[in-house]
């Protein structure tokens, strides 16, 4: 088999993670008759639920990975934080799809700005900042208000602090709990929008709709397909994520956050080369969903229609929200998806809730 032959269905999809991005993948993948075999550290993850099989063990346990790496026929991730030896170990054995590169750029913030930058996507303005002594320089440019992240791990806001006028370097340094960070200025946006692009191994791209995303407490709560925005404004959001997928070589999937600023300029925020909860709308709303058109993505097939049949808007059950079960059923045009988390922590990703609506006009 050469690099570039699809993996027909029938073959193993090993997936690194078992969140309820890897349990919709397998889900995906088992419809277009695939087995998923997920490898993550958790015992009865909502992956390994679904899943053909599991190996239960730790991203940094090589013998593990090698075994697993030979027991599939291709390898993906559902989050990104996974050591570059693993991967390097993995692609040694069996393709890996996204590749490091895509990893690398999404692993640290300052990697992703200065990439974003470098093929001239604009961004926040931002310093990386690795001491107080830089803080207190970075906020001095960018002034205040301003936000402080984490360099690696952050997600859901974890990591992140808001500086405020009243609030001094050291302590800013202090709440953050990291050794390096990225400065970014405040952007008092108009919205956010995300784009999930996918590619093929043969190069072939396409996009969902531009969606609009709100935020409670930084954690996703809300995402309107389609998004409130201009024409204009959506074809440069898809724009800049076929050109971030295509700088990248990217096989499978890319979602992109993005601010849109009061006047009408998009600034793109974060990068994830992976399912993305901004797309779980597609599950219910679009001819092929993002984590189908993931598989035939990762699998060398030809990619499926990202067009919708209807609107939609996806609420995210967090922590006991999800208690909510019963009455969302009883609404005749919600569709809920539950994760199969035992314990909801507040804040947690239990499940969701799309609703449709008849599809309008917009792009
Ligand atoms: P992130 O982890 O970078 O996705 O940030 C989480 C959320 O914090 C974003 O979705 C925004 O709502 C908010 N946020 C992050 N960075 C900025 C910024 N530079 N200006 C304004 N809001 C931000």
């Amino acid at each position: 088999m050469t690099k570039r032959d699809p993996i027909a269905p029938g073959a193993v999809i090993g997936i690194l993670g078992g969140g309820q991005l890897g349990r919709m993948t397998a889900l995906a993948a088992a419809e277009l008759g695939y087995r998923s075999h997920i490898f993550c550290p958790e015992k009865d993850s909502p992956g390994s639920q679904v899943a053909w099989a599991t190996t239960c063990a730790g991203y940094d346990d090589h013998g593990a990975l090698e075994r697993f790496a030979a027991s599939v026929d291709v390898v993906t991730f559902e989050f990104e934080n996974i050591p570059h030896a693993s991967v390097r170990l993995l692609a040694d054995i069996v393709p890996v799809r996204p590749d490091w590169n895509a990893l690398r750029v999404a692993q640290n913030r300052v990697v992703e700005k200065e990439f974003l930058n470098g093929i001239g996507i604009a961004t926040a303005p931002w310093r990386a900042v690795d001491d107080v002594a830089a803080l207190a320089l970075g906020l001095e440019a960018l002034g205040r208000p301003a936000v402080l992240k984490t360099t690696r791990m952050g997600y859901d806001g974890k990591g992140q602090v808001m500086i405020g006028a009243g609030m001094a370097a050291d302590e800013a340094w202090r709440r953050m709990g990291a050794d390096s960070g990225i400065l970014e200025g405040f952007i008092n946006f108009a919205c956010e929008i995300s784009v999930i692009v996918a590619r093929g191994l043969d190069g072939q791209a396409r996009a969902y709709v531009p969606v609009e995303n709100r935020h409670a407490n930084h954690i996703l709560a809300e995402t309107l397909a389609p998004a409130r925005i201009d024409p204009a404004v959506a074809r440069a959001a898809e724009g800049l994520a076929f050109k971030i997928a295509q700088t990248l070589d990217l096989v499978g999937l890319l979602a992109i956050e993005m601010f849109v600023t009061q006047d009408g300029q998009v600034l793109a925020n974060e990068v994830a080369p992976r399912p993305h909860n901004s797309g779980h709308w597609t599950i219910d709303a679009c001819a092929t969903s993002q984590f189908e058109q993931f598989v035939r993505a990762i699998c060398g097939l030809p990619l499926g229609s990202p067009e919708r049949h209807s609107d939609a808007v996806m609420e995210n059950l967090l922590g006991d929200q999800v208690e909510r079960w019963s009455a969302i059923l009883a609404e005749p045009d919600a569709k809920l998806h539950l994760y199969g988390k035992h314990e909801a922590l507040s804040g947690r990703k239990m499940g969701h809730v799309t609703r449709l609506y008849p599809k309008s006009g917009r792009f």
